[in-house]
């Protein structure tokens, strides 16, 4: 057979080569005649000893991940361990053992289905990306109800590419040291399994449909999770690649880790400020063990998606508590509520609003939202950041809240100082109405990933990404840093693009004061500036600004970008 690829999406980036595992293939119970009723009491035992013996392993796995520090995945699998308990689940399985007859195996993997059907269908993608958790649990107990072990690589191994229909986050959990890459025929980019394999460096490419079941076991695949494609039985070219561009990769890790304590300068003496981007503990501190000069943009909205109403004062405190304690000394910028768009939660389920309109709406939450931040940040830079912003009235507004709670927690006996706020420009509109934002303004941070697609007129949840360094998002960039700059406040840029090699060269060249990027690209993003000349980033940021289309500023950047690659 010859080499073929797969196209998919990349989920985890990175280039792992390897032996194909299939996750999903063996030990799993068939249908077979109907349990005799006599017998069918002891098969409801066998099936609920099985889902309990699989909420167990993965709260062991929990357990493991918490003593590594690594709480918020941990938290991911422990609300899995709780799905396996669910009475809906247990209910759903007595009833077709009991009245069916259907045996164990066979009744764990149809009430599962139907309890992850309704989730899929849920109009929330949060919530609907929870359904791979719950099949994912399903595998693991029906396994374990024929007696089976949960399936485990060869630890011996070295490189194992795991393909599976879905996993959830507790397999790739469970899968690491011995997996080097997974690939995957559903699954979603934002699904937590996703998010677990980035944070691991694992390389996943998910959505490559039926076909990639239909692999054997054993076969040679090559798994490119920044360009989201499989090559099954690649040849020894492609093979050499791959090695080649892992262990550049690998290389490339150490080195940013070896080099963290260094200062982010160009090589012609230019500095660009180099921070993380967080929404729990776990990303602050995998930013810093990389280098990042504190946190430039936290995600507080992320820990609040499945709420029911707006978070209090106290959730607010408990969410933020475990970072702030590790960023005693370091800037952290706190972006508030986030709430609309794909960031929905059922309670404001169909609201055409989303960041500051929302929270102008309900004062009290973003009341709460503040004294919680100011009361919680002791010892820490405190920076206050407004999503959405799109005129300088909203900024305003905020300010005297913020100015309110200030007061009131002075009164309580605390003595925070005003911390700088600061709008996000993530709306073209506030590109426009930059210079007026500007001049109430204490920062400004730019938002490639809304303000691209809101410019380009692509939708955030299409697979297809909105280019950053398109002419037109550029000029959008470029007028508020030139804003920012007249008024003497810092602009940053924290969208996903800040961390792409083609892009950021621009960015730096547009003379942006800082990049904020998410935490496992700190260390890659501080060496980049390290090996690029601001004057030619400039040379190449002028150029692209003159251009007329995506493909002249590809040309006028590629030679740049090409610089920065690993060696
Ligand atoms: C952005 O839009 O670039 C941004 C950083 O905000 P978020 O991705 O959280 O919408
Ligand atoms: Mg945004």
């Amino acid at each position: 057979m010859a080499a073929r690829a797969l196209r998919g999406v990349g989920a985890a980036p990175g280039i792992a080569a390897g032996k194909v595992h299939q996750l999903d293939g063996a030990q799993i119970e068939t249908p077979g005649a109907p349990v005799p009723p006599p017998g069918r009491a002891a098969e409801l035992k066998r099936a609920s000893g099985a889902l309990e013996e699989a909420a167990l392993e993965v709260e062991r796995l929990s357990a493991r991940l918490e003593s590594e520090g690594r709480t918020e995945e941990a938290e991911i699998l422990a609300t899995g361990a709780m799905m396996a308990r669910d009475p809906q689940l247990a209910t759903g399985v007595a009833e077709l053992i009991l009245q069916r007859g259907l045996n164990a195996g066979t009744a764990i993997a149809e009430a599962i289905e139907t309890h992850a059907a309704a989730l899929a269908a849920l109009d929330e993608p949060m919530l609907a990306s929870r359904a791979d958790d719950v099949r994912s649990l399903g595998r693991r107990a029906m396994r374990l109800a024929v007696g089976g072990v949960v399936d485990t690589v060869d630890l011996d191994s070295d490189d194992v590419i795991v393909i599976a229909r879905e996993l959830g986050p507790a397999d790739v959990a469970e899968l690491r040291p011995a997996v080097k890459g997974l690939a995957l025929a559903g699954g979603g980019v934002t699904a937590h399994a996703a998010i677990v394999a980035r944070s691991l460096g694992l390389p996943m490419v998910v959505g490559l449909g039926e076909d990639i079941l239909a692999v054997p076991e054993g076969e040679a695949l090559i798994v490119d999770g920044s360009s989201g494609v499989v090559e099954i039985r690649p040849g020894r070219d492609s093979l050499d690649r791959a090695g080649v561009a892992s262990e550049r990769r690998a290389r490339a890790m150490d080195r940013a880790v070896a080099e963290k304590d260094l200062s982010t300068v160009t090589t012609d003496g230019h500095p660009v400020l180099v921070r993380g981007n967080a929404s729990g503990a776990a990303e602050v501190a995998a930013a810093l063990g990389w280098g990042a000069d504190g946190i430039g943009l936290f995600r507080t909205e992320l820990a609040f998606l499945d709420a029911a109403a707006w978070p209090t004062h106290e959730q607010h405190r408990q969410a933020l508590a475990p970072a702030f304690a590790l960023l005693r000394g370091s800037v952290a910028t706190v972006r508030l509520l986030d709430f609309g768009g794909d960031k929905t939660p059922p309670f404001l389920e169909g609201t055409p609003l989303r960041g500051v309109q929302l929270l102008l709406e309900a004062p009290q939450a973003l009341k709460a939202q503040l004294a919680a931040i100011l009361e919680v940040a002791a010892g820490v830079q405190l920076r206050i950041l407004v999503p959405m912003i799109t005129e300088p009235a909203q900024l305003r507004a905020v300010r005297d809240v913020l100015q309110r709670c200030l007061a009131e927690v002075h009164a309580a006996g605390l003595a925070p100082p005003m911390p700088p706020l600061g709008a996000m420009v993530e709306v073209p509109a506030a590109a426009t109405m930059a210079p007026e934002i500007a001049a109430v303004a204490d920062f400004l941070s730019v938002g490639t990933n809304d303000l691209s697609q809101l410019q380009l007129g692509i939708e955030r949840s299409a697979s297809r990404r909105a280019a950053a360094h398109h002419p037109a998002v550029l000029r959008l960039v470029d007028m508020a840093v030139r804003a920012g700059h007249q008024r003497g406040i810092s602009v940053s840029l924290c969208g996903e693009s800040a961390s792409d090699r083609l892009v950021m060269p621009l960015f730096v060249g547009l003379g942006v004061d800082e990049l904020s990027v998410g935490a496992s690209r700190v260390g890659a993003v501080r060496g980049w500036l390290r090996r690029l000349s601001y004057a030619a980033a400039r040379d190449a940021a002028t150029a692209a600004l003159c251009a007329s289309s995506l493909e002249e500023v590809d040309g006028v950047v590629e030679p740049l970008a090409r610089l920065l690659e690993p060696v």
